[in-house]
């Protein structure tokens, strides 16, 4: 890896053109190689009992998995990276490295599915007690630790709702007790929001989505500060995580070009957003980078850039067939799920059993879009059609 502890230190951009590359150890080819391994030998006997070299198995890791890890690890300026298979998997391996039997863990309302899946199902049967909480707690947090408490999960905007969350009063005061903080951060990636700096311990990417950015590939990222990289490093070791090299590679091509990427959905996703919003049947959007949206001005202090995940709510007389309908005429959106890579797509927001500490705010049909890398023209032409097929 090339060091930067001499030069000044540089700006995101060029940490993504830069970070975990090291062309003359690999004869000057600009990109690290696609290292596909289990055994890796030594040249003595003598080497191999004293450890003397930098790589023992690749399990341990090897140029691919350091590659990424060292490019994940400056740009969310971390004491260390682990990859995981997918995000959800990086978000189990980031909880489980830092709650244990008799633990209490705190997880936001709003959290991403499968993440109260998890919750709901293995933590219980490790013995770890959860609270679901208000995203709108902020400070707040502290009346519901418990003597136990050693953990709090955030989310911000939080999935299919998009509410935002005073990440960094949470973190203060979970700090104050010892707790780890957790921060599920896919939505605006490390390119629009800096956990670390926030207070968070260990900062998770569903690198599924905006990191590989082309849906053909599954992986996830734990970025871990000081207080919390050795309990992750050892978790993750004891585990046997390992990813394979070519979703790796996916990975680490994918970073080069993140921050444009990212630049052109933003952009898109306003211009899509901006015309949506005046159109009938429409009555709300969710999307934080809106001035209109009530989590703007927290996404204004904390984010410096909105991404490609929205959703919008059809007026409340609209039937559940005519947002079908919608879906249905629409043929530049693919229906899917996930999100992040370069296509737009679209879904039906069903939040039954999402919500258990908070009402559901959401009382009529909503859906929810990932604008893509289209001529934006183009997907409010898409858009204007499938309204007007469903609506008539
Ligand atoms: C998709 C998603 C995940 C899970 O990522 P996978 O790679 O699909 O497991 C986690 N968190 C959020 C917010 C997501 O949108």
């Amino acid at each position: 890896m090339s060091s930067t502890n001499s030069k000044p230190p540089l700006r995101q951009d060029t940490k993504l053109a830069h970070a975990g590359r090291d062309p003359l150890a690999f004869h000057g080819f600009v990109n690290p190689p696609v290292v596909h391994a289990s055994t890796v030998l030594y040249p003595d006997t003598k080497t191999m009992v004293t450890g003397a070299q930098t790589y023992s198995y690749a399990r341990r890791g090897n140029p691919t998995t350091d590659s990424l890890e060292g490019a994940m690890k400056e740009i969310e300026g971390a004491a260390g990276v682990k990859i995981a298979n997918s995000g959800l998997n990086a978000i189990a391996l980031a909880i489980l490295s830092c709650v244990k039997s008799g633990d209490h863990i705190l997880i936001v309302d709003t959290a991403y599915g499968p993440t109260r899946h998890f919750a709901d199902t293995v933590l219980p049967g490790i013995g770890v007690s959860v609270t679901f909480y208000d995203p709108k707690i902020g400070a707040d947090i502290k009346t519901l630790f418990q003597e136990n408490t050693t953990a709090v999960f955030t989310e911000a905007p939080g999935s299919l709702t998009f509410e935002m969350q005073d990440v960094p009063a949470i973190a203060a005061e979970a700090r104050a007790i010892g707790a780890t903080v957790l921060m599920d951060n896919t939505w605006a990636s490390p390119i629009y929001c800096q956990p670390l700096s926030m207070g968070v311990d260990l900062s998770i990417q569903a690198g599924t989505k905006y990191l590989v950015g082309h849906s053909d590939a599954m992986l996830g990222t734990v970025a871990a500060s000081e207080r919390a990289w050795e309990k992750l490093d050892a978790f993750c070791g004891a585990m046997g995580c390992h990813v394979a090299p070519d979703d790796i590679y996916l990975g680490l091509r994918g970073l080069r070009t993140l921050s444009v990427r990212l630049e052109r959905h933003q952009r898109n996703t306003l211009a899509v957003l901006g015309w949506l919003k005046d159109q009938p049947n429409i009555d709300r959007i969710r999307y934080p980078g809106l001035e209109s949206d009530p989590g703007h001005a927290l996404w204004k202090r904390d984010f410096s850039g909105a991404s490609g995940l929205c959703a919008f709510d059809f007026s409340e007389s609209t039937t559940q067939e005519q947002a079908y309908a919608f879906l249905d005429a629409l043929t530049l959106y693919g229906l899917g799920y996930s999100w992040g890579g370069f296509e737009s797509l679209a879904i039906p927001v069903r939040l039954k059993g999402g919500r258990t500490a908070t009402p559901v705010n959401l009382d009529r049909q909503s859906v929810r879009l990932h604008i893509g890398l289209e001529d934006p023209e183009d997907l409010i032409a898409d858009l204007d059609q499938a309204l007007t097929k469903a609506f008539g």
